[in-house]
């Protein structure tokens, strides 16, 4: 396809599937060659951590944004399916192309993958370029005086902010940078994202927008509408008080890089607070990153040893009541049909359930985590996978052992006028804020005129919070000498 002198390159997308701010593909177009843009829907390689149902529907619409915007640069996105070792190779003895390019990613099979095509594309004398562009730090890069990563985020966090880089971007490609003339590739009704088995519930597109315009909009949205009082607003799951960047920040649809410069020129004036805040949550989002780089085994095995030998219950029942957010506690069930139905959870929702899994019903928290890498549209393995260590006290820099969330309290103080809970459970909808976050407490005489009747219209707990929390605190004890204390 390509004569001696003017041999393409091949970009090879992956977890960036964005044209700004991207330092590969930079590099790609600065080498002076055509750049072919491809990208393989490879469901073999990643295993079990092959995206999930609803990464596969975000994955369609970036990819579809994506290739919108190459070709209005005058290009093509190549999209195959299958093996990206053996696709990639095909492409370069078809093409003739002197040269693979691609952003770093960090999940352990990903960074296998990146050795084995290096490999094989050595094997036919091509090179394989591979640079960091999806988090703002390089891991192994961020090391304490020891030498040794970071195992508690406020050190990490320290040590990073202060060596926040000046964010310069990195253009987007121009018309004539990509290649005129790649194969065919497939249609994107033949990329099989979408099984008709497995559709989301609901048409999504009014609540998400994949793609790098999508996320441009959401970051914008939240400088206009939640960057004002983020420290707190951040914690109320009924208002819309936080970004929702991370799908975007997942699929690479922007660049965290982009998303801190923003910030950093957007005139905030007294809102420093609330814009360090949320810089800073940007900043667990690399420590989550930086930890699955140093310990690979953390999505499956729990960061502390000691809790490899925890007395979890295989509680198909409970884990079905959760699943379907049919648990008796309000909060609960709401974050639970909330993921079904946007495939997305409030993080403070999100700690809730977790906490209720794993410790009330004492369901290991893998489960969770599986169930939750099916239904986010912004799962992602370092963070769900540190999240839920996180919430069942395993994690590095967890929470303690002893902290087991009361979905009550927790549900008075996040959603004091419960209309989080009234939105994704309705059949809760006329009872007095006084008892919508525990219904077993209505006096009888409330029962009628509120539609609620406990076992019929709305499940009696399926746990009693005092003994679940005794048995959890008696399961985790043995496992630690730390003392005991609730948490609201
Ligand atoms: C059990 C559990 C599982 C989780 N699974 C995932 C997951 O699969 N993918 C995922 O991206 N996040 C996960 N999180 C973290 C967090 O809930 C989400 O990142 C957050 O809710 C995304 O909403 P947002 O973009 O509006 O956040 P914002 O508050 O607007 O924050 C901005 C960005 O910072 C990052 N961020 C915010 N909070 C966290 C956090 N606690 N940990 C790491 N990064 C954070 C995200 O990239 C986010 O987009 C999980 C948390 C828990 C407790």
């Amino acid at each position: 396809m390509a004569n001696a002198t003017n041999a393409p390159v091949i970009y090879w997308f992956r977890q960036d599937l964005r044209l700004s701010d991207l330092p590969a593909l930079r590099a790609a177009i600065d080498s002076g060659a055509p750049v072919i843009p491809f990208f393989a829907i490879d469901e073999d390689t990643p295993g079990e951590w092959a995206p999930g149902n609803a990464s596969r529907w975000w994955l369609q619409h970036s990819l579809l944004a994506l290739s919108a915007s190459i070709e209005k640069r005058g290009g093509r996105l190549v999209v195959q399916r299958g093996g990206s070792e053996a696709l990639l190779s095909q492409l370069v003895a078809e093409t003739g192309a002197h040269a693979v390019y691609c952003s770093q990613a960090y999940e352990p099979w990903n960074r296998s993958l990146e050795d084995h095509v290096a490999t094989s594309l050595a094997t036919l004398g091509v090179a394989l370029h591979c640079l960091p562009g999806s988090l703002i730090f390089t891991p192994g890069d961020i090391l304490n005086q020891a030498g040794e990563p970071f195992k508690v985020f406020t050190p990490f966090w320290r040590h990073c902010r202060t060596r926040l880089p000046e964010q310069r971007l990195l253009p987007a490609p121009k018309k004539g940078d990509f290649a005129a003339s790649t194969p065919a590739g497939l249609a994107p009704s033949d990329w099989q994202l979408l099984r008709a088995s497995e559709q989301p519930v609901a048409d999504w597109h009014d609540l998400w927008e994949p793609g790098a315009q999508g996320a441009q909009q959401a970051l914008q949205r939240f400088l206009d509408h939640a960057l004002e009082g983020y420290r707190d607003g951040r914690d109320i799951p009924a208002i819309a008080g936080t970004s929702r960047l991370s799908p975007h920040l997942h699929w690479g649809d922007i660049s965290p890089r982009e998303v801190i410069a923003t910030l950093q020129a957007a005139p905030v004036g007294e809102l420093e607070d609330d814009r360090e805040k949320f810089i800073a949550e940007l900043g667990w989002r690399e420590f989550n990153q930086h930890l699955l780089y140093h310990f690979p085994h953390i999505d499956q095995q729990p960061f502390k040893p000691a809790f490899t030998s925890m007395p979890w219950q295989q509680n198909e029942d409970g884990f079905e009541a959760w699943k379907e957010g049919r648990t008796g506690y309000p909060i609960v069930d709401a974050g639970m049909r909330e993921l079904k139905a946007t495939g997305f959870m409030h993080n403070r929702v999100r700690m809730i359930c977790a906490s209720f899994l794993t410790k009330h019903l004492l369901v290991p928290w893998q489960w969770g985590a599986r169930w939750f890498w099916d239904t986010l549209v912004d799962a992602d393995l370092a963070n769900n996978s540190g999240g839920w260590q996180w919430v069942a006290g395993c994690g590095a820099d967890a929470s303690p052992w002893f902290r087991i969330f009361n979905p009550v309290l927790q549900g008075r103080k996040f959603d004091p006028e419960g209309a989080y809970v009234r939105r994704w459970v309705p059949e809760l909808t006329d009872l007095p804020d006084r008892h919508l976050h525990a219904p077993w407490e209505l006096p009888p005489m409330l029962s009628a005129s509120s539609g609620v009747t406990l076992g019929e219209t709305y499940p009696h707990p399926i746990v009693d919070h005092a003994t679940a929390r005794e048995a959890a605190l008696q399961a985790y004890k043995e496992r630690s000498s730390a003392p005991s204390a609730d948490a609201g």
